[in-house]
């Protein structure tokens, strides 16, 4: 078995998170993954939904960043309508570039939230970032040939979690007590 790699929450998706339950968690920026939690992998121009997440999100005093593994056309592009801060191929899990552009927009990892809808890259880069993590349900079933190779492990590791009620605390507004 992979490393753990246990998120601190878990929601359906990053539109079943309250807003309120972000900013209780007491850090300011929310470093989101694109490809299937915010979006499928083809999708190029943000839904209404989206564009409501990020403008709420900056309502409530939180700034929103899109890091992803994808390509700067794919990450540029959708991000720019947003109008939203972002880095594109990453290198997720690994630290290096996504530590460097935090350091230069004056942000330290430890003011972060991580939702990614992956165990390998998303929610292992919040544990090296100490971050505090959210693992989300993909988005849409389809997923570029990349990722379709970590889902081969994260699917089994996600079951792994959640026959073992490992999967995070509930963080879906739908399920969760009060927080
Ligand atoms: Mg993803």
């Amino acid at each position: 078995m992979v490393h753990l790699q246990k998120a601190n929450f878990h929601a359906q998706s990053i539109y079943d998170i309250d807003i309120s339950f972000l900013v209780k968690l007491e850090r300011r920026v929310i470093l989101i993954d694109l490809d299937n939690t915010l979006s499928a992998y083809n999708i190029m121009v943000p839904s209404a939904q989206t564009y409501k997440l990020i403008s709420d999100l900056k309502k409530s005093g939180l700034i929103p960043i899109i890091i992803s593994n994808n390509r700067e056309k794919r990450v540029k592009t959708y991000c720019s309508q947003l109008q939203v801060k972002y880095l594109y191929s990453t290198g997720k899990p690994r630290t290096k570039r996504i530590k460097r552009f935090l350091k230069d927009l004056g942000i330290d990892p430890l003011e972060t939230i991580l939702i990614g809808d992956q165990i390998l890259t998303d929610l292992k880069l919040g544990r090296k970032l100490k971050s505090i993590t959210i693992l989300t349900e993909p988005i849409s079933k389809k997923d570029q040939w990349t990722t379709k190779i970590n889902r081969l492990i994260d699917r089994p590791l996600r079951k792994h979690y959640f026959k073992r009620n490992m999967l995070g605390r509930e963080a879906d507004k739908r399920k969760m007590e009060e927080f």
